[in-house]
């Protein structure tokens, strides 16, 4: 067996994503990914080698229905495969005490499970993920890794609301989230575009959940994501920015509950309540309905429109990047999404877009764009490994006291 490992996982509400890391000289190499889908129904278990060769897939019919069963066949199957030294969560809230990853105790536990009314979607999950692997690996070193931190720092006036100060201090604040997944551009920008990883870049991060980011020399300056994952963009299900004054409506003269807007807000909106008919980009962008067409465009007009924004944020644009599956996978949405942005000074050039970048714009262009893919994973392998090395550090130079240690033989 290799050198005790990190896993990481990401768990959502009804799956957990799993990676292996093996730490070494340089980045953490990755020895095994996979996911538990179906969890609360018919559990489904799969992994892959790190060069993505197929090792288990099995329906998981004892494994009982909820996280901690999951996890607990997820540690079963790891046994003779893997040490595992450390585990790496992402969390998605870390509200404002959180600026970094953590090691998790039940002290932190307690504070991240007060945060999940402003993450409904995924905090609980992501709870879930490491409650049940205290319990089932009591004492092994766990790290939480937040989607809000890269935007910890960001520019005072993008960071609050114009609300009253009494709420401001109660937490009512812009947080931004997709954290980690900046936090891997920001890191890889330098090797891509180096001019540009020192000046001012705005990042789509275009997923299920789809969120943009501004940063001046690698640093998150402003986000279009805002208290919750719901602001912003238009996504898969969720509405993204909504006038406060629909919400009022909703409630007061149509008589909808706070359950029903809740829904509405985080799984009717989005790509597929302005279709009609699903929220895959890829069923619209086939689809030959005017509500598939109508749900793209306001796609992509509203990325336009926040690109401006963003871009007038960091007073001007040296790259665009593209990340996450639709901002990966999507020639069609980034072609349509920058040739509306010629006046920004972007020239896209149309037959390296097609063929996936990395770059996307013409040799001459002012502002260049690129796709990059993302690796979130990989950002919460790091900072478990480097926990882990300050903790073996900090036993090495601060040995516990002899009296401390328990008696020979
Ligand atoms: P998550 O936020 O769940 O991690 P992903 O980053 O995996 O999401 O992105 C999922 C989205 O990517 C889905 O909406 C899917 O339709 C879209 N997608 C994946 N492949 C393609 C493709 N080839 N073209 C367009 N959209 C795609």
């Amino acid at each position: 067996m290799s050198d005790p490992s990190i896993l990481v996982i990401n768990a959502g509400s009804s799956s957990l994503k799993f990676s292996l890391f093996e730490p070494g000289e340089g980045d953490p190499r990755q020895t095994l990914h996979g996911q538990i889908e179906g969890i609360g129904a018919e559990p489904r278990f799969s992994a892959a080698g790190g060069e993505g060769v197929l090792v288990a897939a099995v329906p998981l019919p004892s494994a009982g229905k909820d996280h901690e069963a999951c996890l607990g066949h997820l540690l079963e199957w790891l046994a003779p495969r893997a040490t595992v030294a450390a585990a790496g969560h992402r969390v998605v809230h870390g509200g404002t005490r959180f600026r970094r990853p953590v090691r998790v105790d039940a002290e932190v536990i307690d504070f991240l499970a007060g945060l999940s009314p402003l993450a409904p979607l995924h905090q609980p999950h992501n709870l879930a993920g490491l409650r049940a692997m205290e319990r089932l690996h009591p004492g092994l070193l766990q790290v939480a890794c937040f989607d809000t931190a890269f935007h910890a720092d960001k520019r005072p006036e993008a960071a609050i609301f114009p609300l009253p100060r009494t709420l401001t201090e109660a937490g009512i604040r812009r947080y931004g989230f997709h954290g980690l997944s900046y936090e891997y551009i920001a890191r890889v920008m330098p090797t891509v575009d180096p001019k540009a990883a020192i000046g001012r870049v705005v990042v789509a991060h275009l997923g299920s959940g789809a969120s943009m980011c501004a940063m001046k020399n690698g640093r998150g300056v402003d986000s279009s994501m805002g208290f919750t994952a719901a602001d912003g963009l238009p996504m898969g299900t969720r509405c993204g920015s909504l006038d406060p004054g629909v919400i009022l409506y909703l409630a007061s003269t149509m008589g909808w509950s706070l359950a029903a807007i809740e829904k509405l807000i985080y799984q009717q909106s989005g790509l597929k309540g302005v279709s009609g008919i699903s929220n895959d980009m890829r069923i619209l962008l086939a689809s030959g309905e005017a509500s598939a067409r109508e749900a793209v465009d306001l796609f992509v007009y509203r990325i336009q429109q926040t690109l401006g924004a963003l871009a007038a944020s960091l007073e001007g644009l040296d790259a665009v990047v593209f990340t996450a599956g639709i901002g990966e996978r999507s020639a069609e949405i980034r072609r349509r999404v920058l040739a509306g942005c010629r006046w920004l000074g972007i020239e896209l050039d149309v037959a390296a877009n097609a063929a996936g970048g990395p770059r996307l714009t013409t040799p001459g262009s002012p502002v260049a764009a690129w796709v990059i893919p993302t690796n979130e994973e990989l950002m919460i392998a790091r900072h478990t490994g480097e926990i882990v090395a300050a903790e073996a550090a900090a036993a090495r130079d601060f040995p516990p006291p002899k009296d401390a240690l328990p008696p020979p033989g």
